[in-house]
């Protein structure tokens, strides 16, 4: 009998205004949709609550949305839908006063305001339903208010049998709200371990320790993995990798016009461009791709025009043939870009968890990291810590496994070229 399963399955409601991939900005809408399919998969039955923005009416997965009830709170008339999305029950709340009327998840003057009414709004759909969930999760600044609200406002109102978990994906944005979730949570959650120690002597986090764990994020292999991706020219396995990379590689380049001399050694990143991010790391790799005689590949969503304006300044000093940048929000190209690239590259300055090193080292690249927060967690080499490689291989630390087995050990493994080339790219990114 596993510890971890409970006899009666637990209902469990998540209030998110993210899921992939139909309200997806970054790894939150990912872990969203990725925690609810392992949960449900345990044998739980798990719902998640959205608000319905008008963007939505645009996706495909949302052709066949149905009609669920109507109710009156807070002044006006909440229409729900739902639709399975991933395989997940997923309600969407349509505020009739066009407060969800929006062309992207974030980036109105009150976005603050609106995700408080949504949270609310959330709760409210619970209770006018009759649902008594055991576990509401709520997740970063945008649902925090939902732990407050809910032993504020409805716990004595009705709704007396959920209990609260908060999951911090990032705490740089709404420390304040965040700090309201620690209290008002029964259990509060970050998104690695590294993480919960770099954040533990944060005033919004420090008087809660006694409840709040580091719990590593996944990826789910049926959504991330390139034996079963649509978006690939030609889908493969560790077997097949070779073929499979270098359809990628083709289609790519054809696609973003990298028509440098040569199957060359491709060095990619996909990234929000945010400070976090390592901008500045991010364009010296850039150069020293190119001139060390490489590719260099960006898909970036840049929320800044000035970071976006500097990166226009970079990609006009290099070699065009050689280096693409993409600025866009764009889910199908970055498939291509994981597949296609050698290397991918995660300098962020911290980072909770990142998503894009567990991606690329299921489609066999390797990630190429800063040593911060979950990227730590994730990702070492086998030549600098071969005990914690032996240990990850065997359960044991044996320092003489050899440091050919992989860079990355979820990657398929590297032929000693492919090594040489890696190490060199790291050398070159790293040792600036
Ligand atoms: P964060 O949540 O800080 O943006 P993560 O690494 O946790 O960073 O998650 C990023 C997720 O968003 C990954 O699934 C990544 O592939 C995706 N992503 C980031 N930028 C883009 C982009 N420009 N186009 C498509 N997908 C992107």
């Amino acid at each position: 009998e596993g510890a971890t399963t409970s006899p009666e399955p637990l209902h469990i409601v998540h209030v998110a205004v993210e899921m992939a991939p139909i309200a997806k900005v970054g790894g939150l809408g990912d872990v969203v949709t990725s925690i609810s399919r392992a949960v449900q998969d345990m044998g739980h039955n798990v719902e998640i609550i959205l608000p319905k923005y008008s963007f939505l009416s645009h996706s495909p997965l949302l052709q066949n949305m149905q009609y669920e009830c109507t109710f009156h709170w807070g002044g006006c008339n909440h229409e729900v839908f739902w639709a399975t999305v991933e395989d997940v029950r997923v309600f969407f709340i349509d505020c009739q006063n066009s407060m969800f009327n929006t062309g992207s998840v974030y980036g109105q003057k009150d976005d603050g305001e609106r995700f408080d009414f949504f949270s609310k709004a959330a709760l409210e759909f619970m209770l006018q339903t009759n649902r008594q969930p055991d576990i509401i999760h709520c997740h970063d600044w945008s649902t925090a208010r939902t732990a407050k609200y809910l032993w504020e406002d409805f716990h004595n109102n009705g709704l007396w049998k959920p209990r609260a978990v908060f999951t911090i994906h990032n705490l740089d944005f709404g420390e304040a709200k965040i700090g309201e979730a620690m209290f008002h949570s029964q259990i509060a959650t970050t998104v690695s371990p590294s993480y919960a120690g770099e954040v533990s002597g944060n005033p919004a986090v420090s008087s809660q320790l006694g409840k709040f764990h580091g719990v590593l994020n996944g990826i789910d292999p049926d959504i991330w993995g390139p034996e079963d991706d649509g978006f690939l020219p030609l889908k493969y396995t560790a077997e097949t990798v070779v073929e499979g990379k270098a359809a990628a590689r083709e289609a790519l380049r054809n696609r973003l016009g990298l028509t440098g001399w040569g199957d060359k050694p491709l060095v990619g990143v996909v990234s929000r461009l945010t400070a976090q991010k390592g901008i500045h790391l991010i364009k010296h790799a850039a150069g020293h791709t190119v001139s060390r005689g490489a590719q260099f590949v960006l898909l970036g969503s840049a929320p800044d025009p000035k970071i976006q304006a500097e990166f226009h300044g970079l990609a006009n000093g290099l070699q065009g043939q050689d280096a693409a940048f993409y600025y866009a929000y764009d889910e199908p190209l970055s498939h291509l870009i994981y597949a296609a690239c050698d290397v991918i590259l995660v300098p962020s300055i911290f980072e909770p968890c990142g998503l894009t090193q567990l991606i690329a080292m299921q489609y066999g690249a390797v990630p190429c990291v800063r040593q911060t927060g979950g990227l730590r967690d994730t990702v070492f080499d086998v030549d600098h810590d071969k005990a914690r490689a032996a240990w990850e291989m065997h359960g044991s630390a044996d320092p003489e496994v050899p440091p050919t087995l992989t860079l990355a050990l979820h990657a398929p493994p590297l032929t000693p070229s492919e090594t040489g080339t890696a190490n060199q790219m790291l050398a070159g990114v790293c040792g600036a």
